[in-house]
């Protein structure tokens, strides 16, 4: 299978800078078309910016968003359905990220009905699990991650709706990197977890994501059950974002 580059812009960044990275982007894969025969190319800038970035892409990078509602449509101010970002020719919504746990104390519960709308909406969820330094410290990282796995994915899910995301929560945006034995570990531990609930899921994609680089991106795409990585502050810049998958 494939790697997936999936590029996770957070709120970064102007209308125009937005536009200058995904014309960097796209001329970066036209001009490097080898790059396409490992890697699938996924981008996903903050809303207000979906639909103008989307008139930049070409067919060779997807779209998508960094979160959507766990409700259909109605009274729910601030929200943007699964709905409206397919309707906005997203492919992919991330959920559950680490950040949305924590800031916004996001329950598996909740990731669930926000994925289970993706799924009906025809977007696949990329679902995001992850420990903390503190509970990797105390030997529990394996239970976090199931609980999370358990408690997040949807009914029915397979390898053509749903990707999972291991992200350390003490790798992100830090700078400090898991070890490959510890990512190959943990997402062995993910794809044997998976059996049970998801269908297909020997073929279903387990990303990495924490302070990934072009300089280490080689040696986390080698470790065995990893296809790909969720890059934040490297999918900033293209020269970076290319770099990581130029590596794989
Ligand atoms: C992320 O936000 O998903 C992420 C992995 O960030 P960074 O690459 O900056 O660690």
């Amino acid at each position: 299978m494939k790697n997936l580059i999936a590029g996770n812009w957070k709120m970064n960044g102007s209308m125009e800078a937005a536009l200058d990275l995904a014309k960097n982007i796209v001329s970066g894969i036209q001009e490097n078309p080898d790059l396409l025969k490992n890697n699938d190319f996924l981008v996903c800038p903050p809303y207000l910016h979906l639909a103008p970035v989307q008139t930049e892409l070409t067919s060779a990078i997807s779209l998508g968003s960094q979160d959507c509602s766990p409700f259909d449509k109605g009274a729910y101010t601030g929200d943007v359905s699964a709905a409206m970002l397919k309707d906005m020719n997203c492919d992919y919504v991330i959920l559950g990220h680490s950040e949305r746990r924590q800031y916004y104390r996001e329950s598996d519960m909740l990731i669930k009905q926000k994925a289970t709308m993706a799924l009906e909406q025809g977007l696949i969820a990329i679902i995001c699990v992850g420990e903390t330094e503190q509970q990797r410290e105390q030997g529990i990282e394996q239970d976090v991650v199931r609980t999370q796995l358990i408690g997040s994915i949807p009914e029915g899910a397979s390898a053509d709706t749903i990707v999972i995301a291991y992200e350390p929560v003490w790798a992100i945006g830090t700078g400090k990197v898991a070890t490959v034995e510890d990512i190959r570990v943990m997402h062995a531990f993910i794809r044997n977890e998976l059996k049970d609930l998801a269908k297909t899921s020997n073929k279903l994609r387990i990303l990495y994501g924490g302070s990934v680089k072009p300089s280490n991106a080689a040696e986390i795409f080698a470790a065995e059950n990893v296809n790909g990585a969720l890059i934040g502050g490297a999918s900033l810049q293209a020269h970076d974002f290319l770099g990581i998958a130029d590596a794989s």
